[in-house]
């Protein structure tokens, strides 16, 4: 079975996109690259977390074409394929529908840096225009919006996490869809402060020394 590992690591975070509360039934999708294999395993179509198995897990190539699995991949396929074209440092992508991100993604704003967290997505997490899901159309937008930032909404959709593996892609989109939900309550209580452009270069650079860290 091709991309082993990485298939147990699809089906893994699949079901703690469900634990974690980042999404509900069988909305995001899940997938990760490896490049030296030049080979992708991405979560397929329709099919209940719970119920997910390694053999559900559809292995495709960069331009998409299937190399192993027997179901249909996700149908946001172009827009993983996209994301790791356009970000050589991108290795794992997890999209998700989670509430308070969806929430902000429907304002089609940029995520307020109510608290360094934000930072994880990168120096501002915009919202992508809105297309139908699964079209080249949203996978052009997306990656024209998101740069080589590491998060941005899909607007009155959802958001998009990027990471160097999955472990970190996880955390950016349980983060950032803590910082929505942070700017959400501050919002009913009062007026949020935001970080200043300052602040939000001290915490990129704490980041940047995280990762070099690890
Ligand atoms: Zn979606």
């Amino acid at each position: 079975m091709l991309l082993l590992d990485e298939r147990e690591s699809v089906v893994d975070y699949c079901k703690k996109l469900i634990s974690s509360e980042l999404t509900t039934g069988t909305g995001g999708n899940i997938s990760i690259y490896n490049r030296e294999e030049r080979l992708i395993a991405i979560s397929p179509s329709g099919i209940e977390y719970d119920e997910m198995e390694l053999e559900d897990v559809v292995v495709v190539d960069i331009e998409g074409n299937v190399v192993e699995g027997a179901k249909k991949p996700s149908s946001e396929l172009g827009l993983h394929l996209a994301l790791y074209k356009s970000n050589e440092t991108v290795n794992a992508a997890v999209h998700t529908h989670s509430k308070y991100a969806t929430a902000i993604s429907t304002l089609r704003i940029s995520l307020p840096v109510v608290h360094y967290l934000a930072c994880l997505g990168g120096r501002e997490v915009r919202c992508a225009p809105y297309a139908s899901f699964g079209t080249e159309e949203l996978a052009q937008h997306t990656v024209k919006t998101i740069g080589q930032d590491r998060a941005v909404f899909m607007a009155n959709h959802g958001l998009i996490a990027l990471g160097e593996n999955i472990k970190q892609a996880f955390g950016v989109a349980e983060q950032i869809e803590f910082v929505s939900e942070v700017y959400s309550i501050a919002c009913t209580m009062g007026k949020p402060v935001e970080l200043t452009e300052y602040e939000i270069d001290e915490s990129l650079e704490k980041f940047k020394l995280y990762g070099q860290n690890r």
